[in-house]
């Protein structure tokens, strides 16, 4: 039941994961502070992280530890593509948004940008809570596949357009164990 044997390629190693995110995590970490620094007197200025579960909890767990910054870490479960289907088929929210959003920065964090559905869904549904700030961060872009515009403000990587697992993503509930971002054997 070993897992090398299931993927024909590897797409980014676990080390270039590894220095990714420690980047990501320093640049997200100083430009959260900058937004804390200017929160108006009388406001207390909270940092809430919202993760899509369930692929970007590997994302999430690395990064948030490369973030020295006092933050509340939400969940928030989302399912695109139901079943066994490789294809996006539409957003099913299966939890509501955390609360006291409101005049807090929001950083949204998903493991990968694909037609855009997912974080237009939840983009549109935080900033009626009216957060002080609200930015964005994936792991993975498909270049050009957006279909709805998306405004992301930290991608981890650019990938081509081919169906990964690995580092949190699966495939039927499979592969998030595995340390590094690959394509399946077909
Ligand atoms: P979007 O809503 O942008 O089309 O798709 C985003 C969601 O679809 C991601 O959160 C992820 O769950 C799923 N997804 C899109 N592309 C891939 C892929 O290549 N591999 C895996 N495992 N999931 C994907
Ligand atoms: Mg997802």
């Amino acid at each position: 039941m070993a897992l090398a044997n299931d993927f024909a390629t590897t797409l980014v190693e676990k080390d270039r994961i590894a220095q990714r995110v420690h980047e990501l995590g320093v640049q997200i970490a100083k430009d959260l502070q900058r937004s804390v620094a200017a929160t108006p007197a009388g406001q207390e200025p909270h940092i809430v992280i919202i993760a899509v579960m369930t692929g970007a909890m590997v994302f999430v767990a690395d990064l948030i530890r490369e973030m020295p910054i006092k933050l509340r870490i939400e969940l928030v479960a989302v399912s695109s593509y139901p079943g066994t289907s490789v294809e996006s088929k539409g957003v099913k929210m299966k939890s509501a948004l955390p609360d006291k959003l409101a005049n807090s920065h929001v950083l949204l964090i998903d493991d990968i940008l694909d037609s855009g559905q997912t974080l237009h869904t939840l983009i549109d549904l935080i900033n009626k809570e009216k957060p002080a700030s609200l930015r964005t961060c994936v792991l993975l872009r498909k270049p050009g596949k957006a279909k709805l515009p998306v405004k992301v403000e930290y991608v981890g990587f650019d990938i081509p357009d081919e169906f990964v697992v690995g580092y949190g993503l699966d495939y039927d509930g499979l592969y998030r164990n595995h340390p590094a971002i690959a394509v399946l054997r077909t």
